[in-house]
C-alpha cells in the first residue's frame, strides 16, 4: 500500500517581495554563487552578498545520473 505523502502550498513571490538573510538581517538583493571542484557534476556554495555566510548548498549530478 502506498504511503500519502503530505502537500503543501507554494506560492510564487509577489513583485517587491525581498528576500532576507538569516545571518545578517539585510535585504537580499541577490544571492552570491561559488562553484565547487567536485569531479563528476557539479556542487554550488550559495551566500549572503552582504555577510558572506553561507545559505545553503545544492548539488547536480551529470545529466546521465538524473
Ligand atoms: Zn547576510
Amino acid at each position: 500500500m502506498a504511503r500519502r505523502l503530505p502537500s503543501i502550498n507554494i506560492d510564487e513571490a509577489p513583485a517587491g517581495f525581498t528576500p532576507v538573510c538569516p545571518h545578517c538581517d539585510r535585504e537580499l538583493p541577490g544571492v552570491v554563487r561559488q562553484e565547487l571542484d567536485e569531479g563528476f557534476g557539479k556542487a554550488y556554495v550559495w551566500m549572503c552578498g552582504n555577510c558572506r555566510k553561507v545559505l545553503g548548498m545544492s548539488h547536480r549530478k551529470g545529466f546521465w545520473m538524473g
